[in-house]
């Protein structure tokens, strides 16, 4: 027997929980009826989600924010930044599953299944989805948040950022709780561009995470050798335990995901090209994509509009920060040094967050070494 549905949201992971918790909210979706299937049960704390934020009301879901962070560029200059207006805000992923999965509990309409899809069939009058425990779904539409084509990146610039992050307590006390490290390379930058964050959570409690840009994801001891000489080095001698690891590998790329929507097919999440190519973060722009989604169903709308929210202003910016990165025009630890030596931090933010005019990016371009940038973007034209 197929099970109907209106919407089916396939991958409850973060942006499939962001969807449902949007339909959640808006009472235009309660008549619809709105299936959500992964293959997993998602509770524990498979990742450490951040992302700057402007608004006065963070989410119960956020567990801890910061306003103040060190800049450290790759010959150890030091600058300590206030994030005004904006704040560095932390989720733990066990934290955001958990709100939205008692939230879609209180909703009659929205059902959570754990299941694998293992087939897609688009029909002229909707999505019909096998699964591996051999059940059937058909939805009008599909809100699909994992990648099941093949992606082709030659014609694209595409770098991998992956990182290891681990969570330490320190038998000494040794963090400052009020200032995290948004960006220290005070590392080896000849496997890549490679920098740390450092988020403390208490005195003697940060979450410590190597970021690398490169082509090939590294071995996992490299990851601990590379994070073990950091800690020594410039965060503390005091003897520390690991009481929790995470891993991650993010497409940075300018490849046109949206390409992979069909008629009834929306694809979100990562694999709705919502990773910033140019910083490898998505919470942010995936909630404004869901938001729009939603936005457009409202309104009567084909909810693939929704990618115009992703403005072609910024999808220039990426390309050209790219382009200068990989064509090695400057290294990433160079780029970074450029933008935070001439520009104020609001500016960078609003910038990485994609809030400023046109008038403003530009300003922000101005960085003391020009020509890298200027050459970059001519390629990027012509
Ligand atoms: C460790 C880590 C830390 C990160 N930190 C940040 C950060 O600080 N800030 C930021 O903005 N971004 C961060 N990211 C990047 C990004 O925000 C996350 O990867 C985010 O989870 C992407 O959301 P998504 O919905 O695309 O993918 P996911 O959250 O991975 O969700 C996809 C879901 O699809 C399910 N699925 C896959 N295949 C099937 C199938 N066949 N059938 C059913 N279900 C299936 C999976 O189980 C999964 O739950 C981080 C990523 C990782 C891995």
């Amino acid at each position: 027997m197929v099970n109907t549905v209106d919407y089916i949201i396939a991958g409850g992971g973060i942006s499939g929980l962001l969807l449902a918790n949007e339909m959640a909210n808006s009472s235009w979706f309660d008549n619809k009826q709105i299936l959500i299937i992964d293959q997993f049960v998602k509770s524990t704390n498979d990742r450490t989600i951040c992302y700057w934020s402007k608004d006065q009301l963070a989410p119960d879901y956020v567990s801890k924010s910061w306003k103040h962070f060190n800049f450290y560029n790759y010959e150890g200059e030091h600058k300590l930044l206030d994030t005004d207006p904006y704040e560095y805000c932390m989720i733990r992923s066990a934290d955001f599953y958990n709100h939205v999965h008692y939230k879609i509990d209180q909703k009659s309409n929205i059902t959570l299944i754990t299941d694998k899809i293992i087939d897609l069939v688009e029909m002229d009058d909707g999505m019909v989805l096998k699964t591996e425990e051999s059940n059937s779904y058909k939805c009008k539409h599909l809100f699909k948040s994992f990648i099941t084509d093949e992606l082709d990146f030659t014609k694209d610039h595409h770098v991998l950022q992956h990182f290891k992050g681990i969570f330490i307590e320190t038998e000494e006390s040794c963090f400052d709780p009020n200032h995290i490290h948004f960006m220290d390379f005070r590392t080896d930058q000849s496997p890549g561009t490679c920098f740390f964050y450092v988020l403390p959570t208490s005195d003697r409690h940060a979450l410590v995470e190597l970021a690398v840009f490169s082509d090939e994801v590294w071995e996992d001891i490299n990851y601990d050798k590379t994070i073990e000489a950091y800690i020594s080095a410039h965060l503390t001698q005091s003897k520390y335990s690991i009481q929790e690891t995470e891993f991650g590998v993010i497409p940075m790329t300018t490849y046109n995901f949206s390409a992979h929507d069909t008629k009834r097919i929306t694809n979100i999440g990562t694999s709705g090209g919502t990773v910033k190519p140019s910083s490898g973060y998505s919470y942010t722009r995936s909630l404004r994509h869901c938001k729009a989604i939603c936005q457009a169903l409202i309104s009567g709308k084909e909810p693939q509009i929704a990618q115009r929210i992703f403005s072609k202003k910024y999808k220039w910016f990426d390309q050209v920060f790219l382009n200068v990165i990989l064509s090695n025009k400057l290294s990433g630890a160079e780029v970074f040094d450029q933008l935070f030596a001439g520009t104020k931090a609001e500016r960078i933010l609003s910038f990485l967050n994609e809030d400023l005019s046109l008038l403003e990016d530009i300003a922000i371009l101005k960085s003391p070494k020009k020509v890298p940038f200027i050459r970059a973007a001519l390629e990027e034209i012509f």
